[in-house]
C-alpha cells in the first residue's frame, strides 16, 4: 500500500508525502484513533518508507524492500502487539531495546511496529523511554494506540503524535473497493453506510456477512431437488429481507454452481458443499442450473421488487 491509497486523513497525507521526500521523517510516532481507522495500515506505509531503497519516492511499492515489506517478510522490520500476552511486557521492550542498536540486515533502516500501545504498562513504557532519549542511528518506532493520552507523557513528547480520523461513507467506498475488488458495489456501499465509514469495520461486516450468505446459499441449492416447494420457498425468501444481502446470496448462488459444475467433472479443488450438492443432480441439470443461476443474477440489477423477486426466484429454479 501507498500512501495515496490510503483514505481521508489529506492534511497528514500532505505532510508525511513532504516529509518522506525531504527524508525527514521523525523516529517515533505515534498514530492514534479509533478502532478500524487504518492505523496498522499507515504503520505499514511508514515501515515500508523506513526499508525502501529507492533513490526515488519512498516507500516506491516495487523495489525488493517494498515488496518484502508488503509481504510481511522484511527481515528489518519488526511488529509487537500489545493485545497479544507479552509480547510488549518489559521483558520484550528490553529485548527490543537492545536489538534496535544492532545494525539492518538488508534495509537503509529498521521499522518497529508496536501495536496498542496502550496496553504497555508503566514500566514498559519507561523501559522504551531510555531508547526514545537517545535513539540509535536509521531506526524508525512506530507505535499505535486507539489514545496517545493512554500513555505516558514522556513517551509522547518525544514521539510525533498523528491523529487518524475515519473517512466519509464516499471515501471509504473508494477505498473498499480497492481493497476488497472480489466484493459487489452493493454490499460494499451498504457496508461502508453501516460503518459509518470505519473501514476496519465495514471489511468486519463484510467478512462476517459472508458467512450468511453462504449458508443462505447452500440451502437453497439443497432445497431444489425436494419433493415439495416448501423448503425452496422458505430458504429463497430469506432474500427478500435486503438488496445487498439478495445480492451477496446471487453472487454466492453463481460461483456455488459453477463449483458444482466442476465437482460433477472432478475437479479437485472443489468445495466439500459443492462435492456433495453435485451428487444430487445430473451434470446435464447442473449445467441447466448454472445458465438460470446467472440470469436470475442479471434480473437483478434491474431494481425489482425483492417479494417479487424471491417468489420469481422460487419458480425459476424449481421448473429446471
Ligand atoms: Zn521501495
Amino acid at each position: 500500500m501507498l500512501l495515496n491509497d490510503f483514505a481521508a486523513n489529506d492534511e497528514l497525507k500532505f505532510e508525511l508525502t513532504e516529509a518522506m521526500k525531504a527524508r525527514s521523517l521523525p523516529h517515533a510516532v505515534i498514530i492514534e484513533g479509533e478502532k478500524g481507522c487504518g492505523k496498522r495500515s499507515l504503520a505499514s506505509v511508514l515501515a515500508a518508507y523506513a526499508v525502501c531503497t529507492s533513490s526515488g519516492d519512498r516507500p516506491c511499492g516495487v523495489c525488493s524492500g517494498c515488496v518484502k515489506a508488503a509481504k510481511n517478510i522484511h527481515p528489518d522490520i519488526f511488529v509487537a502487539d500489545g493485545n497479544n500476552s507479552g509480547e510488549l511486557n518489559i521483558e520484550s521492550v528490553r529485548r527490543i531495546r537492545s536489538d534496535a542498536y544492532i545494525k539492518p540486515n538488508e534495509a537503509p533502516c529498521k521499522a518497529y511496529i508496536l501495536l496498542n500501545c496502550e496496553k504497555m504498562l508503566p514500566a514498559a513504557q519507561n523501559a522504551f523511554l531510555k531508547v526514545l532519549e537517545e535513539p540509535p542511528e536509521n531506526v524508525m518506532f512506530i507505535m499505535t494506540a486507539l489514545s496517545s493520552a493512554n500513555l505516558l507523557q514522556t513517551v509522547r513528547s518525544r514521539s510525533r503524535i498523528m491523529t487518524l480520523y475515519p473517512p466519509s461513507v464516499n471515501e471509504a467506498v473508494a477505498a473498499l473497493k480497492r481493497i476488497r475488488p472480489d466484493i459487489s458495489e452493493e454490499i460494499i456501499s451498504q457496508s461502508a453506510a453501516d460503518s459509518g465509514g470505519n473501514i476496519g469495520a465495514a471489511l468486519e461486516l463484510i467478512a462476517s456477512g459472508g458467512e450468511e450468505e453462504k449458508k443462505t446459499a447452500e440451502e437453497i441449492f439443497r432445497a431444489i431437488p425436494q419433493s415439495t416447494e416448501y423448503a425452496l420457498m422458505l430458504a429463497s425468501g430469506k432474500i427478500a429481507r435486503n438488496r445487498a444481502f439478495a445480492v451477496a446470496v446471487l453472487d454466492r448462488l453463481c460461483s456455488l454452481s459453477a463449483e458444482c459444475v466442476r465437482a460433477s467433472y472432478g475437479a479437485a479443488d472443489a468445495g466439500s458443499a459443492a462435492r456433495e450438492l453435485s451428487e444430487r443432480f445430473s451434470r446435464k441439470k447442473l449445467l441447466k442450473l448454472q445458465s438460470t443461476i446467472l440470469h436470475a443474477r442479471d434480473v437483478l440489477n434491474i431494481n425489482v421488487n425483492l417479494n417479487f423477486y424471491s417468489t420469481w426466484l422460487c419458480a425459476v429454479l424449481r421448473s429446471e
